[in-house]
């Protein structure tokens, strides 16, 4: 079996073109839904995540506001910050890149957000509600996302034995609530998790978000399953490009590395993997872009719940 590629990129768009048609419609009500990110210190890639989501926003005609703060930012100032924007009306989603330094205490930021404008989906408060399937949660943006390229390609999750690699409460915990919620049968495995491949084998449905580059080879993978890669490592060697991806992909891949001196990788290994499943996603292009337009829509979703109800 070869796997269809499925294309995250072509889902989101789809996505971003139902917000912009929805912020246009709020427009008209003078209402523009408004996001703020805040990042704290330089790392490059949090720059570059930062600087898409506010491009996203000019795109689809949201307003955003970027807060740029240094890297020696304490816990108390940050807090400070998200108190003045939970206090602005015209503020309706409030993310706090992550991750911070290491001196900040991630825990109380988050907590400090109003849950309302909580578009990361990360408060407690959306925590719950996502674990009671309540409508009125934000969910955070990679499971949701993950959940809509499901859907949009037909793929059935009702039944389906769901295998999620990965416990963390931003991708693993909730992704395996969205399915279960979707009434799949959901395991949930990470590090302790024994004889693995065995596991994983028995699933229809296999969510890998990990972030072990190119773990998830084609004996962990039952024939004709569904595989998503929610990963994001890089690969920086020829002998490494060569080991991972299909023949066909390995000339655009070496180009990538010459000119970037790196490559993106997900945590499956797409070459094995690509002639056992029957859908896998790919990286890049596969769930990253679904994750920004499930955080313009969060932002639309709490834009509504503040000024219109
Ligand atoms: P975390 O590091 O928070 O969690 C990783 C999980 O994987 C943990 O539960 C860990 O288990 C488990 N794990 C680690 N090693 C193994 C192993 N050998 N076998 C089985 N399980 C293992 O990562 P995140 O959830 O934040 O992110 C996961 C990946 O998804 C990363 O590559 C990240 O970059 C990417 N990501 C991509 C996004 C996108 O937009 N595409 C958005 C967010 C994340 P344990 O709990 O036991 O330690």
């Amino acid at each position: 079996m070869t796997a269809k590629i499925l294309n995250g990129a072509a889902v989101a768009q789809q996505i971003k073109q139902r917000v912009a048609t929805r912020v246009a419609e709020l427009a008209e009500r003078n209402l523009k839904p408004g996001l703020a990110v805040v990042i704290v210190g330089s790392d490059p890639a949090s720059q570059v995540y930062v600087g898409s989501k506010v491009k996203t926003c000019e795109a689809l005609g949201l307003y955003s506001e970027k807060h740029t703060l240094p890297e020696e930012t304490t816990t108390e100032q940050l807090l400070a910050l998200v108190e003045q924007l939970n206090q602005r009306d015209e503020i309706d989603g409030i993310l706090v890149q992550s991750p911070p330094p290491a001196h900040i205490n991630e825990r109380r930021i988050i907590e400090a957000i109003d849950p309302a404008k909580d578009v990361d989906g990360f408060h407690k408060i959306n925590a719950g509600l996502l674990m009671q399937g309540s409508s009125e949660a934000l969910i955070p943006c990679t499971p949701a996302g993950v959940i809509e390229m499901l859907d949009h390609y037909q793929i059935p999750i009702a039944g389906a034995n769901a295998v999620v690699i990965g416990r963390s409460d931003i991708v693993g915990k909730p992704m395996a609530m969205l399915l279960l919620h979707r009434h799949a049968t959901v395991t949930i495995c990470h590090s302790r998790t024994k004889n693995l491949p065995e596991v994983t084998r028995r699933a229809d449905i296999v969510i890998a978000a990990i972030g072990r580059k190119a773990m998830i080879t084609g004996d962990y993978i039952g024939e004709g399953a569904v595989v998503v890669d929610v990963g994001m490592n890089s690969a920086s060697t020829e002998e490494e490009v060569r080991h991972i991806f299909p023949d066909e992909e390995i000339p655009k891949r070496l180009e990538a590395l010459q000119k970037r001196g790196s490559t993106l990788v997900g945590d499956v290994e797409p070459r094995s993997v690509v002639e056992r499943a029957s859908y896998l996603t790919p990286v890049p292009g596969g769930v990253g872009p679904l994750t920004i337009a499930m955080l313009m829509q969060n932002t639309v979703k709490a834009a509504e719940r503040r000024r219109l109800l």
